[in-house]
């Protein structure tokens, strides 16, 4: 059985715990090998690390950090395969979508290369007699990101790219679930320059989390994940006076209108709603459409199309639409849900229960399934199940689909799909909702722009990557300066306004 390990100031670190957790194949159901839990003791060793080499690090010029992270960029390309294939063994999504993973957190990085730009202050010439006033954008110091089972390299990247990038040092507590990839990415950005101590990965479970948000010495905590861990981690590191920003969980509806069209409408449903088996935060996993017709029309596009979805392990290359879900109790969840749906007299229109995958009898496969006449008071439309099942919600006219939408507790992403300009445009302007794609089913922005639900789905102020991660990776200094021969004699003694 393979041991994992912590990387822990630039040396694989084997854990001493004695607490483990098990790495599934979930294509197979095989533990494949041992995650070490850290102990608060562990953790607080890698901050000692971390706050002795930051400093150096923060008084390196921006543009040497810049051009570690043009390195990085570069190994992470030529290693692409290797990373994508652990990533995919571990987590179970195909190939071609562990390359995506991988892909849009290397564009955050690609975005960091802009770190000299971007951490430039402001200065005013003059703002007195003999006086200037400047602003730095300093680092934090220490900082820390806890990171979900759904995107094992994108999410740590949004992370430790900007974090390191603004002059910090980052220690990075990624899922148990599949520890693999970021401990590969640490390696990768020693590799391309970055001085030891300053990118560490510290496994664990709650212990873990619990040491980084008591720990004095972090000055910022970023985590993605599961709403209830959001809202424990955003008011236990607040309350210890970290900077604190918290993505939850999410329910992302799509508002089909009635002149939408209808294959393409379906065809984006099928790819938000399974690719990833559902484990993705912007997944799409409600369809409202507007009008029975609508319904009827969508739902007779959808069929078919669900029912032709391929199954399969990554190893199966091209031919597979979506993979396996994380673990057994995952699959459990979602089985348990989808009963709950069918109790609670929802129309099961696709029934993957039945699902069974020759050889990969023990792989954590879940079928498609797809429910019609779902109703906001059922437990498959409160609840984000996280697995390949769309939920059809009919509502009558756009009105309601928008208040459906608006009502929900979570606030991630959202889409809607028209032909009419002016419907779009309304809907962009009244929902509230974080990320919004009109003819896009997954609107996930752009490394430049930012990242970040509304409503439960975030917790904190500011968003991932783009400006925002400049902002809350940096802390602001303004320095008011006069030179000796503007100094009057005598102590003032009020506040003044530049004369
Ligand atoms: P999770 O909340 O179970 O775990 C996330 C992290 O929290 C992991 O590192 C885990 O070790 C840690 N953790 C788990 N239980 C904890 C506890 N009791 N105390 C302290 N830490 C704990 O989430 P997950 O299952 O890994 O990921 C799926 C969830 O993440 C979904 O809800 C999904 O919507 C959400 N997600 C959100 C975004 C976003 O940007 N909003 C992106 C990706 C995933």
């Amino acid at each position: 059985m393979k041991e994992l390990t912590h990387y822990i100031g630039g040396e694989h670190v084997k854990g001493t715990s004695g607490r483990f957790a098990d790495v599934f194949n979930p294509a197979t159901g095989e533990v494949q090998s041992k995650c070490p839990l850290a102990s608060t003791e562990e953790l607080n060793k890698a901050v000692d690390i971390a706050a002795a080499a930051q400093p150096a690090w923060g008084a390196t010029n921006p543009q040497r950090r810049a051009r570690v992270m043009m390195e990085f960029v570069r190994l992470l390309n030529r290693d692409m395969d290797k990373l994508a294939e652990a990533l995919s063994s571990e987590h179970g999504k195909t190939f071609p979508d562990a390359k995506g993973d991988i892909q849009r957190g290397l564009e955050v990085v690609e975005y960091c290369i802009g770190a000299p730009q971007l951490l430039k202050g402001e200065f005013t010439d003059g703002a007195g007699p003999g006086i200037d006033m400047y602003s730095m954008k300093q680092p934090l110091g220490v900082s820390a990101g806890i990171t979900p089972f759904n995107f094992p390299a994108m999410i740590p990247m949004w992370m430790f790219a900007p974090a390191l990038a603004c002059g910090n040092a980052f220690i990075l507590k990624p899922s148990e679930r599949d520890p693999s990839v970021p401990l590969m990415l640490a390696e990768l950005m020693e590799e391309a320059g970055l001085p030891k101590g300053l990118l560490q990965v510290v496994n664990g479970d709650k212990d873990a989390v619990d040491a980084i948000l008591d720990n004095p010495v972090i000055q910022s905590v970023g985590f993605v994940g599961s709403t209830p861990i959001a809202e424990y981690i955003y008011g236990r590191g607040c309350s210890n006076g970290k900077r604190v920003q918290c993505f939850g969980g999410a329910k992302n509806h799509m508002i089909i209108m009635p002149d939408a069209d209808m294959d393409q409408a379906a065809d984006a449903l099928v790819g938000a709603g399974y690719g990833a088996a559902g484990e993705r935060c912007m997944a799409i996993s409600v369809a409202v459409p507007v009008g029975d017709e609508t319904a009827d029309r969508l739902i007779e596009k959808l069929v078919p199309r669900i029912e032709k979805l391929k199954v399969g392990p990554f190893t199966a290359g091209n031919d597979v639409d979506y993979g396996p879900v994380v673990t057994a109790a995952a699959k459990e969840k979602i089985l348990g849900l989808i009963q709950s749906g069918v109790d609670q007299g929802a129309e099961l229109v696709v029934d993957g229960r039945d699902f069974s995958l020759q050889g990969y009898e023990n792989g954590f496969f879940v079928g498609p399934h797809l429910f019609d006449k779902v109703t906001p008071d059922m437990d498959i439309y409160q609840q984000e199940i996280f697995g390949p099942v769309l939920s059809t919600v009919r509502a009558a006219s756009y009105e309601e689909a928008l208040k459906l939408a608006m009502d929900h507790e979570m606030g991630n992403g959202t889409a809607i799909y028209t032909r009419d300009g002016d419907a779009a445009r309304d809907f962009a302007a009244r929902i509230n909702i974080g990320m919004v794609g009109v003819n896009v089913p997954i609107p996930v922005p752009l490394a430049y722009h930012t990242f970040g639900g509304w409503k439960k789905s975030m917790f904190g102020d500011l968003n991932q990557h783009g400006p925002d991660a400049f902002k809350f990776y940096t802390r602001t200094k303004t320095v008011t300066s006069r030179w000796p021969s503007g100094i009057k004699e005598g102590g003032e003694f009020n506040f003044k306004a530049m004369d």
